[in-house]
């Protein structure tokens, strides 16, 4: 295959057909669905397959589809029902949608720092955040690539604190031979259009803990107390409830899910094996005990070997060989955002900021040097399962040429 002399336009990209498997498989479910007449998960079939198919794939008891992946962590945390000014260790770099639910439970997003090899904490960085106050830990599992769960989880049972894995980027990514999402108490996902597999907006929550169930069950539901022999709004509650719409495409989708991670696999192992010797970048930083899932390549990028560091390099691989990268991911940590800085919330309240103690709202940069270090070096290449050895070489060979 012969690539055009701007080759972005024939990578495959994620927003469109040329970087996703969307086919007849989840047209069939679809007109299956629109013939049904019933288009509401309550009463329909594929919401519920759905559910049942990825409890069964990830290996967990229970499996909740929801609206969003932002949903998916706003009814995890209502699982673990905080009170208002309790503590959620969470990361400095993740999606927004990691971290506005929980201030809409009324908890405190508090920030440990992150290793700036793999942009993940660690049980060292989320120690020194463990306060009497910490109801929760979110530990993200960025760009598909586990943290190290074992330590993660010693450090919280020692304190009693539940762990939610946010594996929105971690889809069927592995720890110890385990599922990313099914380690700790509760695990996210997004079914959002640039994640593993899509149905455009959507999200999943399991656990293998039956009054988390319960509890996400309710969440998602107006607390409604569906099946109850006297049912009731049981406790304050929104609808996250997904459609069958999503549902059908979702199931269809859920089959080529194996197969999505190992051709990501297979791609990206190639190009760490075809540019892991080029001094000034450094390949994705894998504990053995762990199994990528390539959400996204990411490079580390030394600013003293490559000129201009990860933007430099960014620069030069757009303009010369036509290929998008995005240096640092996120501009900037997450408590640098407006709504950490000014404590934008309700109204001018600054809640649930007003019951915060000084020391968890404190975003003091030194607190964060592998933060910075890590936003510095990261340089995001795009990937997804349709990336073929054509490409591959190609995005090898431009790296190796413009790094020479
Ligand atoms: C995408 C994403 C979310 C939010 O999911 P949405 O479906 O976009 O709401 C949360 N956390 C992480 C790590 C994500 O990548």
């Amino acid at each position: 295959m012969v690539l055009s002399k701007d080759p972005s336009l024939t990578l495959p990209s994620d927003q469109n057909s040329s970087g996703r498997t969307l086919g007849d498989e989840e047209l069939a479910l679809l007109t299956k669905v629109i013939q049904s007449g019933t288009l509401t998960g309550t009463k329909g079939t594929f919401v519920k397959q759905l559910e049942h198919d990825f409890a069964q794939l990830l290996g967990v008891k229970h499996a909740y589809a929801c609206t969003s992946g932002s949903g998916a962590i706003h009814v995890a945390i209502a699982a673990i029902d905080p009170e208002p000014g309790d503590e959620i260790i969470t990361t400095s770099i993740t999606d927004m949608g990691a971290l506005t639910p929980i201030l809409y439970q009324g908890a405190i997003p508090v920030f440990a720092d992150v290793d700036p090899k793999t942009w993940n904490v660690t049980a060292e960085t989320i120690a020194p955040k463990i306060t009497e106050r910490t109801k929760g830990i979110i530990v993200t599992h960025l760009f598909g690539n586990p943290c190290n769960m074992t330590e993660i989880m010693e450090l919280a049972k020692a304190h009693n604190i539940p762990v939610i894995e946010d594996a929105a980027q971690a889809l069927l990514a592995t720890h110890n031979g385990q599922n990313i999402g099914s380690i700790g108490d509760i695990g996210c996902f997004s079914l959002q259009q640039g994640k593993h597999i899509t149905t455009g907006e959507g999200g999943l929550i399991t656990t293998n803990n039956d009054a988390f169930a319960r509890r996400t069950f309710l969440a998602i539901n107006k607390a409604w107390g569906y099946g109850d022999p006297k049912p009731d709004h049981y406790f304050l509650a929104l609808n996250y409830r997904m459609s069958e719409l999503q549902g059908a495409v979702a199931t269809a989708q859920l089959t080529k899910l194996t197969d999505i991670v190992n051709r990501r696999r297979t791609t990206a192992n190639q190009l760490t094996e075809k540019i892991k010797d080029i001094p000034g970048i450094a390949t994705p930083k894998i504990d053995p005990r762990n199994l990528h899932s390539y959400w996204k390549y990411c490079l580390s990028v030394d600013s003293n070997l490559v000129e201009g560091g990860a933007v430099g390099l960014a620069k030069a691989l757009k303009e010369e060989k036509g290929i998008f990268s995005a240096p640092r991911y996120i501009q900037k940590p997450a408590f640098q955002c407006e709504i950490f800085r000014e404590q934008r919330t309700f109204g001018k309240s600054r809640f649930p900021f007003t019951l915060a103690s000084p020391e968890a709202v404190d975003y003091n940069p030194d607190q964060y040097p592998g933060t910075f270090a890590g936003l510095e070096s990261v340089l995001v290449l795009p990937w997804n399962e349709n990336y073929t050895d054509e490409h591959v070489d190609y995005i090898a060979q431009a790296i190796k040429q413009v790094l020479s």
